[in-house]
């Protein structure tokens, strides 16, 4: 009999991994975003914030109805039905940016790319160039950690047919340009999974200082952008923007992406960086 499911999980409850507790501040609108992204003491208290965000009425509804239904295949779980914050070293070389968490993998696990198929072939990929500590990512607190590497996504929320609005996508990026501004001193290449995140996270660069090209260059697979780091950053050599075909299973499926294409980008990344 499937165990019966909260909503979400209570912040500070002992779910491995949880960056919040139950005195964490919790945004309740675009404003409140703003405000505790930009006055979060660090970066571990920028990520508890993420992870307990109530900003988007129609994401907020889509993901706690999401862990609450459950998929069967997961009927017997625990979905964390949160947003997903960032995950990874907190001084890393390479930042890869996702567009949002999937409802049955990150929402489900509480950690980005985890418990879905592009996950499987991310982790696997970041594993066989070294940037990742095991072949796959199943849970939070399963022993994965990435190697001078760390995630973040520019929507939070699984939103419904993987499709958040254009408001929802302003509403959260705060969230990314607070933590790409915090993880800028060390970052040397910043790798986009797909078109939509590459299209994101230019908004955040712009907001932590980078100087960026215009016009912007289109999205492709091993497209490759330098940018101009903050005027904070000591290191002024460039960054290394980088485009990766989103490993989605459409994608995967149907050769699109391979197996060889993610290493390929990963490889470069991490000669560069
Ligand atoms: S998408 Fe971002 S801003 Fe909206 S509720 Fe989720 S974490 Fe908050």
């Amino acid at each position: 009999m499937p165990t019966a499911n909260a909503p979400f999980v209570p912040p500070g409850s002992g779910w491995p991994e949880d960056p919040a507790s139950p005195s964490t501040p919790v945004a309740h609108g675009a404003g409140e975003v703003v405000e505790l992204a930009a006055k979060a003491p660090g970066l571990d208290e920028l990520c508890a914030r993420q992870s307990v965000c109530r900003a988007c009425d129609r994401l907020v509804e889509w993901r706690e109805r999401i862990a609450v239904q459950r998929r069967r295949a997961f009927a017997d779980e625990e979905y964390w039905g949160r947003p997903i914050a960032g995950w990874g070293d907190p001084r890393p070389r390479i930042l890869i940016v996702g567009l949002a968490p999937a409802a049955h993998g990150g929402n489900r696990t509480g950690r980005i790319f985890t418990g879905d198929r592009s996950g499987d072939w991310l982790f696997a990929s970041l594993y066989r160039v070294g940037l990742a500590a095991q072949e796959t990512s199943v849970r939070a607190g399963d022993g994965q950690r990435l190697i001078g590497a760390r995630m973040a996504a520019t929507v939070r929320c699984a939103p419904p047919d993987n499709k958040p609005t254009p408001l929802e996508r302003t509403t959260c990026l705060p969230w990314l340009a607070r933590e790409v501004e915090d993880v800028a001193a060390s970052v040397r290449c910043v790798v986009c999974l797909g078109g939509f995140a590459w299209q994101g996270v230019w908004p955040a660069l712009r907001q932590a200082g980078y100087g960026l090209p215009r016009p912007r260059p289109p999205f492709g697979h091993g497209a490759e952008v330098l940018l101009e780091p903050p005027p904070s950053v000591e290191r002024r050599d460039p960054v290394l923007m980088l485009g990766c075909y989103h490993p989605s299973q459409q994608n995967t499926f149907t050769g699109r992406v391979t197996a060889g294409m993610l290493d390929d980008v990963f490889v470069r990344a991490r000669d560069y960086a």
